[in-house]
């Protein structure tokens, strides 16, 4: 970053970044695409970066789906993105796990989507919970006792449109009574793009259930977490200083890049919106803003 913050892009100031970046980290959701629908002009823009030899990783808070099934979507959409340019939250959890030498011995508990347990197969862990869970009940009678694996070592929480009570119970027993159980939330987003055309409740409600239920804090492992960078970082030869990181949210996105010293901008074509910059309280700024990202081609070109 330099010692101007909040800059708008422009075709002067466009020149100037893209010579000062090898890569840019792109958030997907409010700057890829919206819900299923692609945002105008990225295609042509994350081919024309390619063409200047940028590298392109994506990096996605949403951990409903894998990053096989992320390519698959990113494939759908009429852009070739391979599974190791992409990190999402739910990878960064089984990533989490293995980088501490969780023992794969031990379960993890998973209030969350297939995404997180697709991941947490393939680096060799026995995931249970998920959306199969969402299908019981409990029966609160007087004597019932609620039974719970003892060798549950860590209990994962992303969003999950079919929490239940269930699962509040089976994470919270885990945490509370399994000795050195991990809590680990895949990201803490307000709302997120669960259909094309609204904002839903995200992960951070269902994060802070189990927060509300075991006292406890949750070790994060999206963005803005260093956890996520780190591991990014070690996978690519590439200095953080000759990085841009574009996003749509403030506190996950420019936090995020702002935290590990990349360039940031800020785009408008997602959950922030102008209005947001004019905010005087505001505390994270990014480098640059713009509308949508097809501005980094159409201003170079200009
Ligand atoms: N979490 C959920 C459940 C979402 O639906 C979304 C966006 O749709 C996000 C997080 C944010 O994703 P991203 O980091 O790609 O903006
Ligand atoms: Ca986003």
């Amino acid at each position: 970053g330099g010692d101007r913050w909040d800059q708008l892009l422009t075709s002067y100031n466009v020149k100037q970044l893209l010579d000062s970046v090898d890569a840019f980290l792109f958030d997907c959701d409010g700057v890829i695409w919206r819900g299923d629908v692609l945002i105008d002009g990225v295609s042509e823009t994350l081919d024309f970066l390619r063409s200047l030899g940028k590298k392109l990783v994506f990096v996605t808070n949403n951990s409903t789906k894998s990053r096989k099934q992320y390519s698959q979507k990113f494939h759908s959409l009429g852009i070739i993105v391979s599974e190791d340019e992409i990190f999402s939250s739910s990878f960064a959890a089984a990533m989490y796990l293995k980088v501490n030498n969780f023992s794969e011995e031990k379960k993890v508990y998973v209030i969350g989507g297939e995404g997180i347990l697709d991941e947490l197969k393939l680096a060799g862990y026995t995931g249970l919970g998920g959306p199969d869970d969402g299908k019981k009940t409990v029966e609160l009678k007087p004597n019932c006792l609620f039974d719970h694996d003892k060798n549950v070592g860590a209990v994962v929480v992303g969003l999950d449109p079919n929490i239940n009570y269930y699962k509040l119970q089976y994470g919270t027993l885990c945490i509370r009574e399994n000795p050195g159980c991990l809590f680990i939330a895949t990201n803490r987003d307000s709302v997120g793009h669960m259909t094309n055309l609204q904002e839903w409740p995200g992960a951070g409600c269902m994060v802070a259930a189990i927060c509300g239920s075991t006292e406890k804090e949750p070790i994060v492992v999206g963005k803005p977490s260093t956890f996520m960078m780190n591991f990014l970082l070690q996978k690519f030869n590439i200095s953080t200083s000759r990085m841009c990181m574009v996003g749509d949210r403030l506190d996950t996105d420019i936090l995020f890049g702002q935290n590990a010293g990349c360039t940031t901008l800020l785009v408008l074509s997602g959950v922030t919106n102008a209005s947001a910059l004019e905010d005087p309280s505001r505390k994270i700024r990014p480098d640059y803003y713009t509308n949508k990202v097809s501005d980094l081609k159409r201003l170079f070109l200009n």
